[in-house]
């Protein structure tokens, strides 16, 4: 798609002079296809119109946040409602007591919530909680898994200094092995072990978590007293109406939401267990708007959509519609597509394709039709697609299909992603 002279372009430009980078962390489109637009206008249900008017069936969901669909009219009036009544105050309105009753109502292993803004709020908090109640310092987690862009967990190592990921030891996610001799290094100051729901690292396939690895990690923190924290920020409410891992009936000390909690009005929770009350009461954490009211209202009118519709199961049938049209699509078109994750947060990869080329030349063709998925970072359904914009997005992955037979021995190699070639994946 030619974006010369777009306005997208023009944003970009004057981003440029006045956003260090142009734009920054995971919703730069840096590491994307060329055309992939920066700049969007607005979103109504399952839509988005990028800055130069072009509207796109979106399968990022803003990476999340949108599970009833954007701008979805019950939500975003509770939101106005309190808009109008008052929003950050000198102190919380009763609605916070309500969502805490919500969220502990909707998570079983939980007996409290905590309120913050961002999913990184809610894994560093949950951290420090860890520490408090055991008075231990080391963390082990999963080498690639995402947790936040705080200086103990960001990906990026600049400006981070060593005392900042200090007592932390890596394993590889379900492999029971290598979380044994993680805890064996920790020795006896192990405060707590982050997990993911389930792998969903970016540029690789994502993987169910296996149960006797999941079982693992709660037995080694019974054995030690250090706190099991699920980190459900990305995969929250779209697996499960409760913890991601009560899927697999083990259940975590504390687990960390955000994103969709209120269907993108900025709110994130801490939910946990009565054994770590104590050690939550005890820390010293807050922000000026962590207290707003009205994101409030609207995780309490998305909680309520979560209790008394269908959309799990909604949005579960559309994915696999997805899945199996696409698997046809590609076969049909002679590709092998593997497709990982859960269908309700897909990932898409080809065979033999390690920087990524092919995924690139899909997903730029799957852009031009008015359909935005990503080549290398999970996607995620919402509540407000429907079957016939699956069934839309099947026909322009069909055409996508297509040109990248055509072209298959002719893209360039991706430039900005040999990175992985060299290994790094
Ligand atoms: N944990 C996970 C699993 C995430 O996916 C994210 C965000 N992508 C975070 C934590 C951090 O959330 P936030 O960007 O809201 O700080």
């Amino acid at each position: 798609m030619d974006r010369t002279n777009s306005r997208d372009r023009e944003l970009r430009a004057r981003a440029e002079a006045v956003i260090p980078g142009g734009m920054y962390g995971h919703q730069a489109v840096g590491l994307l296809p060329d055309d992939y637009p920066q700049f969007f206008e607005k979103g109504e249900g399952a839509h988005i119109w990028d800055a130069d008017g072009r509207r796109y069936l979106d399968f990022m969901c803003a990476y999340g946040p949108n599970l009833f669909g954007y701008a979805n009219p019950q939500i975003d009036a509770a939101y106005v409602r309190q808009l109008g009544l008052g929003d950050t105050l000198t102190g919380p309105t009763a609605l916070m007591v309500e969502m805490a009753e919500a969220m502990v109502a909707m998570v079983s292993h939980a007996q409290w919530a905590m309120f913050c803004k961002n999913g990184t709020d809610a894994t560093s908090m949950a951290l420090t909680i860890a520490r408090a109640h055991t008075r231990k310092k080391t963390v082990i987690r999963a080498k690639g898994a995402y947790h936040g862009a705080a200086a103990w967990c960001t990906p990026r190592p600049a400006g981070v200094i060593e005392t900042d990921r200090a007592h932390q030891i890596f394993c590889d996610y379900n492999d029971v092995g290598s979380l044994e001799e993680a805890v064996r290094q920790a020795g006896d100051d192990l405060a707590c072990i982050f997990a993911a729901p389930f792998k969903h690292d970016a540029f690789i396939d994502q993987a169910e978590p296996d149960l006797a690895y999941a079982r693992r990690v709660r037995e080694i923190c019974d054995q030690t007293g250090a706190l099991l924290i699920v980190d459900d920020v990305r995969a929250g409410l779209r697996l499960a109406r409760d913890c991601s891992w009560s899927k697999i009936g083990v259940q975590p000390d504390l687990s960390t939401w955000g994103k969709c909690i209120a269907n993108g009005h900025p709110i994130s929770a801490l939910a946990g267990a009565d054994k770590a009350r104590k050690a939550a009461s005890a820390i010293y954490v807050t922000g000026s708007f962590w207290y707003q009211a009205a994101p409030m209202a609207a995780g309490l009118e998305t909680l309520r959509l979560v209790r008394d519709t269908d959309y799990l199961e909604r949005i579960t049938a559309l994915g696999q519609r997805l899945r199996d049209g696409l698997a046809e699509r590609a076969k049909a078109a002679g590709f092998s597509l593997r497709q990982t994750g859960p269908v309700t947060m897909p990932l898409f990869l080809f065979d033999d394709d390690p920087d990524l080329r092919k995924g690139f030349c899909f997903s730029s063709e799957m852009l031009a039709r008015g359909v935005y998925v990503h080549p290398w970072h999970n996607m995620f359904l919402c509540a407000a697609m429907t079957e016939q914009d699956i069934d839309g997005a099947l026909d322009a992955a069909e055409g996508a299909f297509g040109v990248l037979k055509r072209n298959v021995g002719d893209l360039a190699p991706v430039e900005k992603l040999a990175f992985l070639s060299a290994g790094a994946r």
